[in-house]
C-alpha cells in the first residue's frame, strides 16, 4: 500500500500489511471490498426461542463462570434471561478481560452461533458486551473477508475511512443506468457497506438485490473494457510476418506414419494464415485428448522455423509432459537438421547455462521446455513463436512471465478441455479459437468398465493377460487431496500389491514425491515397453502419450473429477489394439460421484463430457477457472449472472468509441492496483 494512502487513510504499518494480503492496496480497493455477510445486533432473541444452528444475539446475567483444565484448559460461563433458559459459554482461547467481562453478576449480551453441546445449548467464542454499555443497533453488522490477525472492526474501520476517502460520483452515463436499471453506485455501495434498518438478512444475501446487481455488473463490466483494451494493444503490436515455403513441414510430413486428419489440416491453415499477419497471433487451439494436437503444434513451428533465424519455443506445464515433447520434438527435427534444446528446473547448473547461452545466441531454434523457458535469465535472440501445451494448467503468474517474454511474438496455445460460452466470452475474449473436431481414423473406442474395487483380483488378471499379448497398462492410483503422504502411501502399496500378485509382470511406479529426473527414468523404461505395467498417482494425467498402452485402470474412480477421468481414460486407446479403461469404486457412493460416473460411462467426446461436467458443478468451478483469473470476478458469478455479463459486454465497445474518460476511471477504480494480472 502507498504510503500516501496510508497517511490519508490512517492506518498503521501492521494493519496495511494484512490489508495488503487480503489484495487491497488502494482506496478503493477499500470502498470496493464488500460484506461478506451480515450479522443481526439490531435484535435480542430470548434464549428460549434460539434455535441451534442459529446466528443470534441473546442477552442474560452471568449465573456461573469456571476455568476447567480437562480435557483442555477452557473458560465456561453460563448466562440466564428473563425467560429463566440457560446458556452455555465456552472458550478455548482466553484472556483474564474475558473471565472479567463474564464475573458473576454481569449481564451481557453476545452473538455467536447456536450448538448442541455435551451439557446442553451453547455459544462458542461468541462475541461478548456488555449489556449496560451498549445501544441495540440500527442496521446490520457487515462481516468483511479477513486474513489472519485482522480484525473486523479494524477492517470495518479501514473501509469506513477509505469510502469516505474516494470520489465516489457517477461516471456511467445516465442513459446507459437508466437503460440497464440499475441504481447509482454511490447508494449501492452505502447501501451494501451500511444497510439501513428496514433491510433484512434474506434481502442483503439474494445477488440479485439492486444493490449488488450495480456492483457486480460494474466488476464484469471493467473485465471487459480490460480484455478489449488488451485485445487493441495487442492488435497495434507488431510481430514479425512469419511466411513458411514448406521446405522442412514438407519433409516432416513425408516422414510421418500416418496423414493428417481434415481437421489438422483445417487448424494448420488457421495457424499459418495467423502466423503470416504481423498483428501477433493469440490464438486456441482446443483438440480433444488424442486428437492430435502436438502434430499441429510441430507444422506450427515449422512454417516459423522456414524463416531464417527465427526460434520458437514450447511449454508444457509438467517435466513429464514437456520431456515427451523434447522428445517427440527431437525425433521429428534432428532429422531435418534442427537441434533442439531442453530447458527445465531440474536440468544441471552447467547444463542449463549451456542451454541458455546457445539460446541467447541463436544456435538453437527449438527451445523445449517447463516454465523455467521464461524465467528472467533466459534470454533468447529472435523469438517468435511461442507455443504453450495445456495452456488451462498454467497459472496466472506463469502466464505474465510468460507475457512479459512475449511482447509482440506469436502465441499458440493447446488445451483439450474446451471453454464454457461463458468463459470465452469474459476471460478468453482476446483468443481466437481453432477446433480439432474429428479424432485420427482407426482408433477402436475405448471400453469403459465401472467395477467395483472388491473384485479387484478379477482386474489384476485382466491387468495380466493384457500385458501377455505384449501390450501395457496403466494403474493409477486416488487423489487423496487432504495428504500427500498418504497419497504417496498409497501408491507404494499398491506398487508392492500389485508386484506379489503379479509377479511374472516388471511393475514400475511414478509419483509427484519423485525428482524429476527419477520420474522421466520410469517413464522412459515404460514408453521403450522395458515396463509391463505403470504405477502413478494422478502424475500422469496430462498428455502422456504410450500407443502400446492399452488398459488403464483407476482407483477409486468415484473421488475424481471428469475432466480429470476424461484426460485418464484419454491416455489409451492410441494404438491399434482395442482398449479398456476400468473404473473402480468404493461404496457407498454419492450423488455426484454417481452422476460423473455416469457420465464417463456413457461419453467418450470430450466435449459431451465437459458440457455434462458443467451441468454436474456450475461453471464457477470450471477446471482451469481459478488459474484464468475467475479470482479476479469477486462478486460476479459467471452460472447466475450471465445477462448482466453479455449486457456488459455489448456495452463496453461503445464507452471505449465514445467515452474514453469514463472507461480510463471505470478501470482505476476497479483494477488500479491489479491491471498487470488481467492482461494475463
Ligand atoms: P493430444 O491432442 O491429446 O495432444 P497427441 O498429439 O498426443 O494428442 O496425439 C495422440 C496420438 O495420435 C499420437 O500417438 C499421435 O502420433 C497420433 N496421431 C496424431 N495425428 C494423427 C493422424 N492424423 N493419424 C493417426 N495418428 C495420429
Ligand atoms: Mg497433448
Amino acid at each position: 500500500m502507498q504510503p500516501e494512502i496510508r497517511q490519508t487513510l490512517k492506518i498503521t504499518d501492521t494493519t496495511a500489511a494484512k490489508l495488503e494480503k487480503l489484495h487491497l492496496h488502494s482506496a478503493w480497493d477499500l470502498a470496493l471490498h464488500l460484506p461478506l455477510r451480515y450479522e443481526d445486533e439490531t435484535q435480542i432473541v430470548p434464549i428460549a426461542a434460539a434455535a441451534v444452528g442459529e446466528i443470534c444475539q441473546v442477552e442474560g446475567v452471568v449465573v456461573y463462570q469456571e476455568v476447567q483444565f480437562k480435557p483442555r484448559k477452557q473458560l465456561i460461563a453460563r448466562i440466564q434471561d428473563g425467560s429463566g433458559a440457560m446458556l452455555n459459554l465456552r472458550f478455548i482461547h482466553f484472556y483474564p478481560s474475558h473471565q472479567k467481562q463474564l464475573a458473576q453478576g454481569e449481564t451481557v449480551r453476545v452473538l455467536g452461533e447456536i450448538k448442541r453441546g455435551y451439557f446442553g445449548d451453547e455459544m462458542i467464542h461468541p462475541k461478548i458486551k456488555s449489556a449496560e454499555k451498549s445501544d441495540l443497533a440500527q442496521s446490520l453488522t457487515p462481516i468483511y473477508p479477513t486474513t489472519n490477525g485482522l480484525n473486523q472492526p479494524t477492517l470495518r474501520k479501514a473501509v469506513q475511512v477509505a469510502l469516505n476517502a474516494v470520489d465516489v460520483s457517477e461516471i456511467l452515463p445516465d442513459t446507459v443506468l437508466r437503460k440497464l436499471k440499475l441504481p447509482p453506485l454511490a447508494e449501492s455501495l452505502r447501501t451494501l457497506h451500511h444497510p439501513p434498518p428496514d433491510l433484512d438478512m434474506k434481502t442483503l444475501a439474494n445477488g440479485a438485490f439492486p444493490a449488488w446487481q450495480r456492483l457486480k455488473f460494474d466488476e464484469l463490466l471493467a473485465q471487459q473494457l480490460s480484455m478489449r483494451l488488451a485485445r487493441q494493444r495487442r492488435r497495434s503490436g507488431h510481430a514479425k510476418s512469419l511466411v513458411g515455403n514448406g521446405f522442412l513441414s514438407e519433409k516432416l510430413l513425408a516422414n510421418l506414419p500416418f496423414r493428417l486428419t481434415a481437421a489438422q489440416e483445417k487448424v494448420c491453415a488457421e495457424i499459418r494464415a495467423d502466423l503470416a499477419k504481423s498483428v501477433p497471433m493469440h490464438r486456441l487451439l482446443q483438440g480433444d485428448v488424442g486428437s492430435g494436437k502436438t502434430i499441429v503444434a510441430a507444422l506450427s513451428a515449422l512454417v516459423a522455423l522456414e524463416n531464417d533465424g527465427v526460434q520458437v519455443a514450447v511449454m508444457a506445464p509438467t517435466e513429464i509432459l514437456a520431456e515427451q515433447h523434447f522428445i517427440k520434438f527431437k525425433q521429428w527435427f534432428e532429422p531435418l537438421g534442427i537441434s533442439v534444446a531442453w530447458l527445465s528446473g531440474s536440468l544441471k547448473k552447467k547444463e542449463k547455462e549451456q542451454a541458455k547461452a546457445a539460446l541467447a545466441d541463436g544456435r538453437i531454434r527449438l527451445a523445449v521446455g517447463t516454465h523455467a523457458l521464461f524465467q528472467h535469465d533466459v534470454l533468447f535472440d529472435n523469438l517468435a513463436l511461442v507455443i504453450v501445451d495445456e495452456q488451462h494448467r498454467f497459472g496466472v503468474a506463469q502466464r505474465l512471465a510468460l507475457k512479459n517474454k512475449g511482447e509482440d511474438v506469436h502465441q499458440l496455445m493447446m488445451s483439450a478441455t474446451p471453454i464454457p460460452r461463458t468463459l470465452a466470452m469474459s476471460f478468453f475474449a482476446d483468443l481466437d479459437v481453432s477446433s480439432i473436431d474429428e479424432l485420427p481414423p482407426n482408433r477402436t473406442p475405448i471400453k469403459t468398465k465401472l467395477v467395483n474395487h472388491l473384485r479387484r483380483a478379477e482386474v489384476e488378471g485382466f491387468v495380466l493377460s493384457t500385458c501377455q499379448k505384449g501390450q501395457q497398462a496403466y494403474w493409477v492410483c486416488p487423489l487423496i487431496e487432504e495428504s500427500e503422504t498418504l497419497q504417496l502411501q498409497t501408491a507404494t502399496e499398491t506398487w508392492e500389491n500389485l508386484q506379489a500378485a503379479l509377479p511374472d509382470l516388471k511393475i514400475g511406479l511414478v509419483h509427484g514425491r519423485m525428482k524429476p529426473a527419477e520420474k522421466a527414468a520410469v517413464m522412459a523404461e515404460f514408453v521403450s515397453g522395458s515396463l509391463n505395467v505403470l504405477v502413478a498417482t494422478t502424475v500422469i494425467e496430462v498428455g502422456v502419450d504410450v500407443p502400446n498402452a492399452s488398459l488403464m485402470v483407476i482407483e477409486h474412480a468415484e473421488r475424481m473429477g471428469l475432466a480429470q477421468l476424461h484426460q485418464l481414460r484419454g491416455r489409451v486407446g492410441r494404438g491399434a489394439a482395442a482398449s479398456t479403461c476400468v473404473l473402480l469404486f468404493a461404496e457407498p457412493l454419492g450423488q455426484i460421484s454417481k452422476a460423473r460416473l455416469k457420465v464417463i460411462y456413457e461419453h467418450t467426446d470430450g466435449f459431451e463430457i465437459a458440457r455434462q461436467d458443467l451441468e454436474i458443478r456450475g461453471p464457477g468451478e470450471f477446471l482451469g477457472a481459478r488459474q484464468s483469473g475467475a479470482p479476479m470476478l469477486r462478486f460476479a458469478d459467471l452460472a447466475t449472472d450471465v445477462s448482466l455479463l453479455e449486457q456488459a459486454r455489448q456495452l463496453a465497445p461503445m464507452l471505449i468509441a465514445e467515452y474514453p474518460d469514463v472507461v480510463e476511471k471505470h478501470l482505476e477504480r476497479w483494477l488500479g492496483s491489479k491491471e498487470g494480472f488481467l492482461a494475463a
